[in-house]
């Protein structure tokens, strides 16, 4: 049995992945468990060696992944490409940390004693990952979890599975053996609950929506297994009268059209202060307006279709809300002439934080620009919301930047540009949009259990 995976740019068939049976993932899920003993007790620098090797494969051969990601997911190259860049940067970097798991002493409260804090890798480990990030969310979890010492299966997207099989393929050639790295692919829910039901799997990293994460969560409740959550974002766009215009304008346009808008941390509501906020709202609307429409097999920045009819239906439905409640609509504002599951880059102004674009993470083309007067008000806004993944800011001030640092409510703030991850910082967020990070040596201490050692009796 196989899944077919459909290209969103024009319907047809991107390509099969295996529809496998409930035996078969818990098959690939005892492979994950037998293969911890070895795994874990090789040596870091062995661990690292085979990461780099696989980091040089892919690296070797980028444009096959970029045109199976344009393919199964509709990203254009351009952004296959950076995402390739991105996903490799957490395998090089993970390659070089798998040394530097250190441990710790801590100076003894008892007689003849030494006190050692050591880090062990947490056991067999479990990933389930979205579909807008095909390659570089499949990087993330498993260079982190490998260089630690613990194996894992992961379950891609069943929307972008073909990604995830190449990077699987070149892991194996890469001599990453089986049961270190296993993916599955079938029906989501059961392979959810083999993954949570299973007590040998010590950890679960998810990425997903904060409806299927909390799922998640509750069921990994019952083995209190370890989690990464990486959920749902809502994320501030705040631009004050003293930014530096112009690269608000272009850091805003990059960040929001970016995977036509369908990224956790896209900007999704934009706030700009009321001096500049018409300027701006034109600005905007003057750059977006160059931008093409259209399938993502070519040199060009376009922005591609959204991944589904789902996704299509549900921008559609947010816009005319949005239309209906008063909002005014700059540009774009319907489904793209191209038709298929092509929508038009949108901007909409004159909103009020009462509707429904305003609490509801857009995952589209689509900028809601909002007005404020203060940085007081401004703050509060940016706050009343449920999610807390990452808060934008753009403010030539310096005392202010710090404060909105503080007072902020999300596990990452991006002053003065639009650029947030690679590999070397910690991503995440708070409230409803997970716990735990991703990224930087924190990444590696989710995949780590302390051990504190007390070596008494040494005067014997
Ligand atoms: P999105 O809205 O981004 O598709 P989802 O949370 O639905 O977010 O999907 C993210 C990942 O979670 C995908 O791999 C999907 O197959 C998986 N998934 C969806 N529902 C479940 C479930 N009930 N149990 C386990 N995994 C699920």
């Amino acid at each position: 049995m196989t899944i077919k995976v459909t290209n969103p740019a024009d319907g047809s068939l991107a390509g099969e992945a295996p529809d496998m049976t409930l035996a078969e993932v818990k098959a690939a899920v005892d492979r994950t468990c037998n293969a911890f003993p070895m795994w874990s007790r090789k040596l870091a620098r062995e661990r690292g060696e085979l990461l780099r090797r696989w980091f040089e494969l892919i690296r070797d051969d980028k444009r096959v992944f970029a045109e199976i990601m344009v393919r199964e997911n509709g990203k254009c190259l351009a952004d296959a490409m950076g995402e390739i860049d991105y996903g490799l940067g957490f395998i090089e970097w993970y390659a070089e940390e798998a040394r530097r798991v250190y441990g710790d002493t801590i100076p003894t409260h008892a007689d003849n004693a030494q006190v050692l804090v050591m880090k062990e890798p947490a056991g067999p480990t479990a990933a389930i990952t979205p579909w807008n990030f095909p390659f570089m969310m499949i990087t993330r979890k498993i260079a982190t979890a490998l260089a630690a010492g613990c194996t894992m299966v992961i379950k891609p997207s069943e929307l972008t599975p073909l990604t995830a099989y190449k990077l699987l393929e070149y892991a194996r050639r890469a001599g990453i053996p089986e049961g270190v790295f296993e993916m599955v692919t079938g029906n989501p829910k059961e392979i959810g609950e083999v993954f949570t039901g299973d007590a040998r799997i010590r950890k679960l990293s998810f990425t997903g929506s904060t409806a299927v994460g909390k799922l998640l969560a509750t069921a990994c409740g019952n083995d209190l297994k370890k989690m990464t959550l990486e959920l749902g974002g809502n994320a501030p766009f705040i631009v004050f009268d003293d930014a530096s215009f112009e690269d608000a304008v272009a850091a805003l346009v990059s960040a929001k059209l970016r995977n036509s808008g369908q990224v956790c941390i896209s900007p999704n509501r934009v706030f700009v202060q009321d001096g500049i906020h018409d300027r701006f709202v034109e600005a905007v609307a003057e750059r977006v307006a160059k931008i093409r429409v259209d399938q993502g097999l070519q040199d060009a920045f376009v922005v591609g279709p959204l991944i589904n009819r789902a996704g299509l239906d549900k921008v559609a439905a947010l816009v005319e809300e949005a239309k209906q409640a008063g909002a005014r609509v700059v540009l774009g504002g319907k489904p793209h002439a191209k038709g298929g599951l092509f929508y038009e880059p949108t901007i909409l102004a004159d909103l009020d934080d009462a509707m429904t674009v305003a609490r509801t993470e857009i995952f589209g083309p689509v900028f809601p620009i909002y007005r404020f007067r203060t940085e007081d008000e401004v703050v509060r806004r940016a706050n009343d919301s449920e999610y807390g993944l990452v808060a934008y800011a753009f403010t030539r001030d310096l005392g202010r930047a710090f404060r909105l640092s503080k007072n902020i409510e999300a596990g990452m703030v991006i002053l003065n540009t639009g650029s947030v991850g690679t590999a070397s910082v910690p991503f995440g967020g708070i409230k409803h949009s997970g716990y735990g990070r991703e990224g930087s040596y924190y990444g590696i201490e989710e995949y780590v259990e302390v051990r504190y050692v007390l070596m008494g009796g040494l005067d014997k």
